[in-house]
């Protein structure tokens, strides 16, 4: 799927290109169209999974493109800590740069001068408040908060706000919203207390489930850093050591399937393919030597990802690296099943960096990185927050990642301060959080 297909503003699809991002993730996909439908929803997903910009892009899509009042808050987003606040309005300077949106974070622990900028804001109306609910209540208390015209409330960490003892400060935070908004609830999990919750402040809710597998503890990870043209002499270096007898390789797209055998196939190994392009019974025939040990290299698409059982694959090679965390835990878990034990080798070029930290961000751990051999020459360096251009090569700048790859003066990645917007809060993110 594509950005371009939920139709957003072109301002936020400007964004969405500056923060690198090439594709919605599955929770994106899921939750954007009933954002921009006008459900509420109840989302179930983890940090990593992309969620905030599930949110925040067809919340500012509607922002920009609906009218709204300029001396009202219009969208709120409760969160249960100062950081997630940090983060979610480091996110949004991001997001808005190239509209004309105005956000304010609202937290804890700020001294007198940021509470009194905060009421300046809170008073005059701004489209976005990030806040946490402690923080919250204490203006609302005063009674300048003009959020009688809201039109979004959001939720996130809804669980660890319900285990941080706010259930009643939400609760008395919405009665002073109007009942026509469009609420937004995220939990990590979805325990009875959630549920009830949901009962109470939203109306119809979509759900939504993003929960993600994880890929069993005796699974050996391990990540090659390394150019593209390196892939090919690395694959045949990792199948010539001989320490494995069966080894499944996975390739994102079928050319790349069809290059690889071919190649390995030239140099002398023992491998076949499986991909969408071969009849069902050439597959079966295939599967069924790799499954008798007598074909011991196999080299597949994500077809062979889910569901193939087979007991003995002591290595697994991503030779791209996988579209998503489900697919990742997927294709590593065809290794060390049952009793055995197995490794599971990731190759990761400057262009997938990105895709793996995100990979690594939803399974809550790093890869580690292993040391490539000398004899294949500069290899990239791990960083993946860069933004990385095409190819690159191996003798280019020893250890360093291409040049340039920067446009100037727009967002870049995610999680990057902004520019000039229009802000009450010219220095979000370092007030004393
Ligand atoms: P979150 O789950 O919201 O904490 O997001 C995890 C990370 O994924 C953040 O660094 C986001 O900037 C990044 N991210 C969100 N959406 C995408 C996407 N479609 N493609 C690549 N990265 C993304």
């Amino acid at each position: 799927m594509k950005f371009t297909e939920f139709n957003f503003h072109e301002n936020i699809l400007e964004a969405i290109d500056a923060a690198g991002y090439e594709e919605p993730t599955p929770i994106q996909e899921q939750v954007i169209p009933t954002i921009m439908e006008g459900r509420d929803i109840i989302a179930c997903a983890q940090t990593g999974t992309g969620k905030t910009a599930a949110f925040l892009l067809p919340l500012l899509h509607k922002l920009v493109t609906e009218p709204s009042s300029d001396h009202h808050i219009n969208a709120l987003i409760i969160v249960p800590t100062r950081e997630l606040a940090v983060q979610i309005s480091t996110h949004l300077d991001g997001l808005t740069y190239f509209t004309n949106l105005s956000s304010i974070a609202v937290y804890g622990g700020g001294d007198g001068g940021s509470f009194v900028q905060e009421k300046i804001a809170l008073s005059r109306g701004a489209d976005i408040v990030v806040s946490t609910p402690g923080k919250l209540i204490a203006h609302i208390n005063m009674g300048y908060v003009k959020v009688k015209e809201l039109k979004y409330l959001v939720l996130d960490e809804a669980d660890r706000m319900l285990d941080m003892g706010f259930h009643d400060d939400i609760m008395r935070i919405i009665s002073y919203l109007p009942t026509s908004r469009q609420t937004l609830l995220f939990s990590a999990t979805m325990p009875p207390k959630i549920r009830s919750l949901s009962q109470q402040i939203l109306k119809n809710p979509a759900e939504v489930n993003i929960a993600i597998s994880r890929p069993p503890e005796k699974i050996r990870q391990e990540a090659f850093v390394i150019y593209e043209s390196q892939k090919i002499p690395l694959v045949k270096m990792i199948l010539r050591d001989k320490s494995y007898n069966s080894i499944l390789i996975f390739c994102s797209k079928k050319d790349n399937v069809k290059q690889l055998t071919r190649d390995l196939k030239k140099a002398g190994f023992n491998a076949q393919e499986i991909h969408s392009d071969l009849e069902q019974a050439q597959r079966e025939e295939t599967l069924r030597a790799f499954a008798n040990k007598r074909l011991p290299i196999l080299v597949a698409t994500d077809i062979l990802s889910r569901g193939i059982d087979i007991d003995h694959i002591e290595l697994v090679i991503n030779y791209d690296v996988p579209h998503d965390g489900e697919d990742y835990v997927h294709r590593i878990g065809r290794t060390a099943r049952a009793e055995t034990t197995g490794t599971a080798i990731t190759f990761v070029t400057e262009k997938e960096q990105r895709k793996l930290a995100q990979i690594e961000k939803l399974l809550g751990k790093h890869v580690p990185k292993a040391v490539v051999p000398e004899s294949l020459g500069p290899v990239p360096d791990y960083n993946p927050e860069k933004r990385h251009g095409g190819g690159g090569r191996p003798g280019g700048r020893p250890g360093g990642g291409r040049p340039g790859g920067h446009r100037g003066g727009r967002p870049g990645g995610p999680g990057q301060s902004s520019g000039p917007k229009r802000s009450f809060t010219p220095h979000k993110g370092s007030r004393g959080a």
